[in-house]
């Protein structure tokens, strides 16, 4: 039997509810219980996957193939359980189930509505995410803001979840701002009472209240909020800004969240908490050394499109005893010409995923300058199909290579659409997505990193390498040392003239965790110190 927690957001979006969800499910972990966490957006994309990043930031994908919103990726950093097709619904997700039941007749002649049949769906979600994963505690953040048109099924869904369930089965957090008004200095509370009622009006009476706010907030600050929120004073407890977002559950603990929760839900008695994820954050806080690394992509105005690269990239580097100074580059403002100025004073290269034609031409410069320049290359899905092209054009004299994404006609297509894929109408969806095996050659340095045959990688591409140009590749030093056993799918390529150049199709920071760095980042990160202390 699981438990429930549902979290709310009050006053303003982007007061980090993910994290904090995360962090909660952290602390539940480390007290001994399984965890399940969810996310529900209510916004009519069925996924967002269709989305651009600029717009939603990274689409983070589960080992079963769903497309998801960028909080599953903290969910999975922090309580390192890998999440599934369950734990990412949108509103749009729900209707298209409940029209394509209501266009099979099976509501039986009934009116179709909101509530209950729009309620119900939402709810089966829940239910069903209890009974698959058989979590102690299932976590589901409600996307938005409290007040928001289109979150009121959704806070309806969860309401009637209270109202089915015993009262100490079922816990409401609501996070809030509690914002300085400019000039007065003063700390105002009023936002929060507002969003308190708000949902009071909706039908749920909040247990807890996770405050975000500039400075820490006073006794005083707390006791209003207890006296007009009605919530006990230990039950209000402050996100504290910090360094590192791993530090979030820590102090969250400090202030008894943990405690009280499972005081809430009935479940005292759990194991204290562990201290490895004290030991990790007191490492990664010690951290002397530094290392210069250049992202070189067409997203990076907004670096939450690369959300579980640079993640993963910083984790990596504190695990291994480097801060990581992240140098987020443009790659529509290289050129060939350029490179040596803005890519010089670099210890490691990485080029992640992407999609179109824009910006490709700087990729692949930045590519042929790290090859030439013997600096660590890693390249992610596209940042592997980059490589490619460089390494066709500038070493094995296919002049014109490239991919069809980018021109429909090249002469040398080295980079093509799958198979599988020739025929495919919708976007949304269809790419190649989730886990796929991949074969490790003997003697390479990735089953150096891996130290294991078979890898599974999670994967959300519709191009791949034309094996048509193995040899022509084979021939200039490189090693095709991943191949996907079933399709024959180059999955990863070594170039083996330089120290360190390795590039993947599928997305390895997506199964990175701070205390669990993923190999192709370790590899990459020890490369890079190797580099900046040759
Ligand atoms: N655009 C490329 C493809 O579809 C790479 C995708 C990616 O980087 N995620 O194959």
């Amino acid at each position: 039997m699981s438990k429930f927690i549902f979290i709310t957001g009050g006053v303003v979006s982007g007061i980090g509810k993910g994290i904090c969800g995360a962090s909660i499910g952290r602390l539940l972990k480390d007290r001994g219980l399984s965890v399940f966490m969810q996310k529900f957006d209510p916004y009519i994309n069925v996924d967002p996957g269709t989305m651009s990043p600029y717009q939603h930031g990274e689409v983070f994908v589960t080992k079963d193939g769903a497309e998801t919103d960028l909080d599953l990726g903290h969910y999975e950093r922090f309580i390192d359980e890998e999440l599934t097709q369950r734990s990412n619904v949108t509103t749009g997700r729900i209707y298209s189930e409940v029209i394509r039941k209501e266009r099979r007749g099976d509501y039986g002649g009934s009116t179709v509505q909101v509530i209950p049949h729009i309620t119900d769906r939402i709810k089966s979600y829940v239910y069903k995410a209890a009974e698959e994963s058989k979590a102690d505690i299932i976590i589901t953040e409600i996307g938005g803001t409290v007040g928001d048109i289109e979150s009121l099924p959704f806070i309806e869904a969860i309401r009637q979840i209270h109202a089915e369930n015993k009262k100490e089965d079922v816990l409401f957090i609501h996070t809030t701002l509690v914002p300085k008004i400019p000039g007065s200095d003063e700390l105002k509370t009023k936002p929060t009472q507002h969003s308190f009622k708000e949902l009071m009006s909706q039908g749920i009476k909040t247990n807890i209240i996770v405050v975000r706010s500039e400075e820490k907030i006073s006794e005083e600050i707390k006791n209003k909020i207890s006296l007009f929120c009605d919530v006990p004073k230990r039950a209000i407890v402050q996100s504290e800004n910090v360094n590192l977002i791993y530090e979030v559950p820590l102090k969250l603990h400090e202030q008894g969240l943990d405690e009280y929760i499972l005081h809430k839900l009935c479940l005292s008695g759990q194991p204290v908490l562990k201290d490895d994820w004290k030991v990790m954050i007191e490492n990664f806080k010690n951290v002397k050394d530094e290392l210069e690394i250049g992202l070189v992509g067409k997203y990076v105005q907004l670096h939450d499109a690369y959300l579980s690269v640079s993640q993963a990239l910083i984790d990596a580097g504190y695990s291994n005893g480097h801060k990581v100074n992240l140098h987020w580059i443009n790659s529509e403002e290289i050129t060939e010409q350029n490179c040596e100025e803005v890519l010089k004073d670099l210890d490691g290269i990485i080029v992640p995923g992407g999609f179109g034609g824009r910006g490709i031409e700087g990729m692949i410069a930045t590519s042929k300058y790290a090859r030439e320049k013997n600096i660590p290359y890693f390249g992610i899905c596209l940042g592997m199909q980059i490589a490619i092209i460089d390494i066709a054009r500038n070493l094995c004299g296919l002049e014109g290579a490239d991919s069809t994404q980018k021109d429909p006609n090249p002469k040398y297509p080295v980079i093509d659409l799958m198979k599988n894929q020739i025929d495919v109408e919708d976007i949304g969806g269809t790419l190649r997505l989730g886990n796929y095996d991949c074969k490790l050659l003997e003697n390479s340095k990735v089953k150096e990193l891996y130290k294991e045959d078979i890898i599974k990688e999670r994967h959300r591409h519709r191009y791949e390498f034309n094996n048509d140009f193995k040899e022509d590749l084979e021939k200039e030093g490189v090693i095709f040392s991943g191949i996907n056993p079933e399709l024959g799918l180059v999955e990863i390529i070594e170039y083996t003239k330089t120290d360190y150049f390795v590039a993947c199709q599928f997305h390895p920071e997506f199964k990175s965790r701070p205390n669990k760095i993923h190999p192709l980042f370790n590899g990459f990160i020890k490369a890079s110190i190797c580099n900046k202390n040759k």
